[in-house]
């Protein structure tokens, strides 16, 4: 069985069909993704899935991983902070460094990034690389995968001169992206429905997975993942079910987190977080190693509806794992929260603790509501916000450039 096969199975077999169908007219170009880092992290395990899929649709497709020493990434990585909004200078030595690392990568890659028809830069690592093709042939595209909405200004400036000559510029997410002198668009991060954080499971593995955390699946709970951060408002959600056990006294709470170890803000949080739930054996506060995918799957499944109660959030992939498990989302009403949770449809979009508890213990005491806006969230992530959906929108963009 192809990859699109099984994507078919889960998907949808109309999506691939559609795939199918836009791919059709890109038969033959030639496309190249290049990034800093063949493994770790978001965007190496988006290619990792999109490189393959795309070859299958009949694209000539390669990936390249610029090099570079530890200066290089040093520097980068203060770039990336800085256009995140950390207002911290790179000195001018640094940027130099940035831009002969680009040349050099630019002489390595110089004969097929100049002949290839579609060139996707993803992030500011390798941005400047266009800086060193004086007779590009084909489509550069810029491809952010960070806010850069708020960025320290000197450091944004240098990159901005990089790419303006972009044919065209991506952007995750509309309050993510800055002003820029070519067509920029915009297409929201996915998840991978085959992935171990979410494909499918089994009952049993489900139920031994909360038999292992000590968790009663014969009493309703709710769970939220996320790191101990502050904008996620963990101390919020212990308020929230601690208001809707006042009519609800069988609600268990799941707050599943990293281990915190390597972040001290994140261990302050954590501590703030044990207090809040004092000794309540029905809140379990699971500390995580960051790579318990499959564990974080089983619980998102058991649960009966997922809760992110953010304050401040980016896109919240919680929230759309969350929704493909077919769960209801109570959300923060904040960030891509908005994009995904659609108020009484998918989820319910809350403010404050209070409407937190209020939404559990409607959905808790309406079990054929809970089961519909579940069957709902799941469809809207199908259609909106799995690998195949980001897929379709880079082949209508490339597309779109074709003329
Ligand atoms: N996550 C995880 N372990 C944790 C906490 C979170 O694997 O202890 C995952 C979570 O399932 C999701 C991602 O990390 O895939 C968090 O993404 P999100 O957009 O929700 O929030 P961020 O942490 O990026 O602000």
């Amino acid at each position: 069985m192809t990859i699109l096969d099984t994507y078919a199975q889960v998907a949808g077999e109309e999506v691939v069909t559609q795939l199918r169908q836009l791919a059709a007219p890109l038969k033959g170009k030639r496309i190249i993704h290049v990034n800093s880092t063949a493994v770790g992290g978001g965007v190496a395990e988006i290619l990792s899935k999109l490189v393959p899929l795309m070859r299958e649709l009949d694209l000539e497709v390669t990936w390249e991983v610029i090099k570079g020493d530890e200066d290089f990434f040093q520097c980068t990585k203060s770039m990336h902070n800085a256009l995140q909004g950390n207002p911290v200078p790179i000195s001018d030595q640094h940027l130099h460094h940035y831009g002969d690392v680009n040349a050099d990568n630019a002489d390595q890659l110089r004969d097929s990034l100049q002949t290839a028809d579609y060139v996707f830069i993803h992030d500011p690592q390798p941005a400047a690389l266009l800086s060193h093709m004086p007779h590009r042939q084909g489509k550069w595209i810029w491809r952010c995968h960070i806010d850069v909405s708020h960025p320290y200004r000197p450091v944004w400036k240098f990159l901005r001169h990089h790419i303006a000559p972009y044919d065209a510029s991506i952007f995750s997410l509309a309050a993510f992206a800055q002003a820029l002198p070519h067509p920029e668009y915009i297409i929201p991060p996915s998840i991978d429905p085959l992935s171990e954080k979410n494909l499918d499971l089994q009952a049993q593995e489900i139920q031994q997975m909360c038999d292992r955390y000590g968790i009663d699946t014969t009493r309703p709970w709710f769970i939220q993942v996320s790191r101990f951060d502050r904008f996620k408002d963990p101390v919020g959600v212990i308020r929230a079910y601690k208001l809707a056990t006042k009519f609800l006294p069988s609600l268990q709470l799941v707050l599943a987190g990293g281990t915190a170890d390597d972040d001290p803000e994140g261990a302050i949080v954590l501590a703030e977080v044990k207090e809040a739930a004092a000794d309540d054996p029905d809140i379990h506060i699971l500390a995580l190693p960051p790579d318990a995918n499959r564990t974080i799957n089983a619980l998102q499944r058991g649960a009966d509806i997922v809760m992110q109660k953010s304050t401040r959030e980016g896109f919240g992939l919680t929230v759309t794992e969350g929704m493909w498990k077919g769960k209801p989302v109570i959300g923060g009403n904040t960030g891509g929260i908005r994009l995904q949770v659609i108020n009484h449809h998918t989820g319910f979009l809350v403010n404050t603790p209070e409407g937190a508890a209020l939404r559990v213990r409607y959905l808790l005491s309406q079990p054929a509501k809970l089961i519909e806006m579940g069957q709902k969230a799941k469809e809207f992530v199908r259609e909106n916000f799995l690998l195949t959906r980001q897929l379709r929108e880079y082949l209508t963009l490339m597309v779109a450039l074709m003329y």
